[in-house]
C-alpha cells in the first residue's frame, strides 16, 4: 500500500507533545511490515536543514482563498522512513509551532489550511499518489473533507481515502466563519450536519464527518469520546460515526526508550540487573539539588495544562508533606500552573525540585532516575509518559481514565500481578491515597522488585497496533472504492 502520514508534528523533527511521538514512529513500523509508507510535516523554524540532511525536491503552488501561495517542498529520511517538509516562512519559521504562551498565533487557520491543502498538492507534485492518507488531528484534518469535495472528481485523489487520528479531542482548530473562503470549500458546507459548529468553523469536525475511518490513541478513550462529558461538543458526529471509530493503543519505539541503551542517563540498567536504576536516582538527586535520604522520588513530566491535573498534583505534594517521598517535576506550558509549582518548589527545598521547560534529555534522566511517575490527568487520550516509564522501571500512578486505564493495571502484593496504581476519582484525596499505597508498596522490597520487574516486562511497542492501522487502512480504501 501508498500511505500518506501527515501531521503538523514529529519526532525527532519538531515535538510538543504525544502527536510528535506516535508520527516519527508509528510510520516507520508500518513501513517495515513492507508498505510504502512516507511522512509529511511543516519545515519548522526549530528544523535544521543541515542537521538532518534536508534537501530541496520541489517547488509548488497552493491554493489558499483566492492566492496561490508559492512553496517548497524538501526531502530528509528518518532511517529508510522519506519525510517530506513543506517549507513555507511566512507560516513556519516561527519560534514556537502553534503559538507562544499569551495564546495561538492568530493566523492558525490560514496556517493549517494551507498546510492541509498543501499535502494534497505536494503529493501530486512529488507523483505520489497515496492510497490512503492518514491524517492527525485538527491541523491535518481539512484533507478527508479536501479529498471528498475538491478533489473527488481528481483521477488520483478520488480513489484516495482517507484516516483521521484524533489524538486529543479538546483541540479542534475552531475559528470564525468568515475564514471559510480561505479553505476553499463551498458555503453549503456550512451547516451542523458538516463544519459548522455553533457559529464558527471547525477544522476537527470537517475531518469527522469526511474521513473514512476515524481512530483515537485508545480503546476507552474511543469510547470516552462518544460522552458529553469527554466530547467537547463533538460527541453526537462521533456517536453518529461509531461503526467507524476504532481506538488503537499508542506503543512507543522500544530502541529509542531503551534504559539499556540509553547514552542521555547516568547508568543504564535492564530487568535483570537493575543496579543502574539506583545510580540514576542519586545522579537525578544531585543534578535537581535534591536531599540524598531514602524516600522514594516521585516524578512528573508533562504539558503544564489543566489537563495533566497539575493543580491535584501542586496541591498532593503539599497534602503529603509529612511522608517521606521526595519530587522531581519537569514542564512547561501556562504561567499560573508554571508559578504554582515554583511555590511549592520553594516552599520545600531539598524535598521538592521543579524544572520548567522542555528538556528532552532531562525527561530521560527523569524516567530513568524516579522510583514512581503521577499522571493525574483529568483525561488522557492514550499517555506516553506512563509507557516510557514502565520501560524505565518506574512505576505509573496514575487516574483511571482513557489510555491510562488500558495500560497501567492496578498491583497486587498478594498475587505479584500488575504494573502500577490507578485511583478513579479525580480528587487529591484519592490521588494522595494511591501514592501512599504505591510508598507503602516501596518499603516492601521484594514487592517492589517484582513490581519494578513487572513494569519493565510490559510490550508497548507498535508492532500489534502498526498492524491494526494497517486493517484499517485496508478498510478505508475499501469503503472508499465501495461509494
Ligand atoms: P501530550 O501529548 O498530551 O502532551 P503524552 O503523554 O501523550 O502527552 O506525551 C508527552 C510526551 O512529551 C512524552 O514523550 C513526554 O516525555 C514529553 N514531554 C512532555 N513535557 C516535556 C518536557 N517539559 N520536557 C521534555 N519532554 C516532555
Amino acid at each position: 500500500m501508498k500511505i500518506l502520514f501527515a501531521s503538523s508534528e514529529a519526532a525527532p523533527f519538531a515535538k510538543t507533545g504525544g502527536l510528535a511521538d506516535v508520527s516519527g514512529t508509528l510510520p516507520k513500523f508500518i513501513r517495515e511490515m513492507g508498505h510504502d509508507v512516507r511522512l509529511i510535516i511543516p519545515l519548522h523554524q526549530c528544523i535544521d536543514e543541515g542537521k538532518f540532511n534536508l534537501r530541496r525536491v520541489a517547488g509548488f503552488f497552493v491554493p489558499v482563498g483566492e492566492r496561490q501561495v508559492e512553496a517548497e517542498i524538501f526531502e530528509g529520511r528518518l532511517g529508510d522512513l522519506p519525510v517530506y517538509f513543506i517549507k513555507k516562512d511566512r507560516y513556519f519559521d516561527r519560534p514556537e509551532l502553534y503559538g507562544t504562551s499569551h495564546g495561538d498565533y492568530p493566523d492558525n487557520a490560514e496556517r493549517f489550511v494551507f498546510f492541509s491543502r498543501g499535502v494534497i498538492e505536494a503529493a501530486n507534485v512529488l507523483g505520489f499518489h497515496p492510497d490512503v492518507i492518514h491524517c492527525n488531528d485538527w491541523q491535518a484534518a481539512l484533507v478527508p473533507a479536501y479529498l471528498k469535495t475538491l478533489y473527488n472528481a481528481d483521477p488520483f485523489f478520488g480513489k484516495t481515502a482517507s484516516v483521521l487520528t484524533v489524538h486529543n479531542l479538546a483541540y479542534q482548530g475552531v475559528f470564525w466563519h468568515l475564514d471559510l473562503p480561505m479553505t476553499g470549500l463551498s458555503w453549503d458546507l456550512f451547516t451542523p450536519e458538516f463544519l459548522e459548529f455553533y457559529g464558527k468553523i471547525n477544522f476537527l469536525k470537517a475531518g469527522l464527518v469526511f474521513a473514512d475511518i476515524l481512530t483515537t490513541v485508545s480503546k476507552t478513550y474511543s469510547k470516552e469520546v462518544q460522552t458529553p462529558e469527554h466530547g467537547w461538543g463533538l460527541d453526537g458526529v462521533l456517536r453518529i460515526r461509531k461503526k467507524e471509530l476504532f481506538g488503537i493503543v499508542n506503543g512507543i519505539d522500544a530502541q529509542e526508550w531503551d534504559p539499556g541503551t540509553d547514552r542521555e542517563i547516568a547508568s543504564s540498567f535492564s530487568a535483570r540487573s537493575l543496579k543502574g536504576k539506583d545510580k540514576n536516582r542519586k545522579a537525578l538527586r544531585e543534578e535537581m539539588g535534591l536531599a540524598d535520604t531514602s524516600a522514594p522520588l516521585l516524578a512528573f513530566v508533562g504539558r503544564l495544562a489543566g489537563q495533566k491535573g497539575v493543580d491535584l498534583l501542586a496541591e498532593v505534594i503539599e497534602r503529603l508533606g509529612d511522608t517521606d517521598c521526595q519530587f522531581v517535576v519537569l514542564g512547561s506550558g501556562e504561567e499560573h500552573l508554571q508559578r504554582l509549582l515554583v511555590d511549592v518548589a520553594n516552599r520545600h527545598p531539598g524535598r521538592v525540585a521543579v524544572h520548567v521547560g522542555f528538556d528532552a534529555g532531562l525527561a530521560r534522566r527523569v524516567y530513568a532516575g524516579a522510583d514512581m511517575f503521577l499522571m493525574p490527568s483529568r483525561y488522557e487520550p492514550c499517555g506516553i509518559g506512563q509507557l516510557i516509564s514502565l520501560r524505565y522501571g518506574t512505576i505509573p500512578v496514575v487516574h483511571r481514565t482513557g489510555g491510562l486505564a488500558d495500560t497501567v493495571s492496578e498491583f497486587s502484593a498478594t498475587s505479584g500481578k500488575g504494573n502500577g496504581f490507578t485511583f478513579r476519582e479525580l480528587t487529591v484525596e484519592s490521588f494522595a491515597k494511591a501514592i501512599q499505597k504505591a510508598v507503602k508498596t516501596y518499603q516492601n522490597r521484594p514487592a517492589w522488585t517484582r513490581l519494578v520487574k513487572n513494569a519493565m516486562a510490559c510490550d508497548f511497542s507498535w508492532d500489534s497496533s502498526a498492524e491494526q492501522y494497517l486493517k484499517l487502512y485496508e478498510k478505508a480504501v475499501r469503503m472508499r472504492t465501495a461509494k
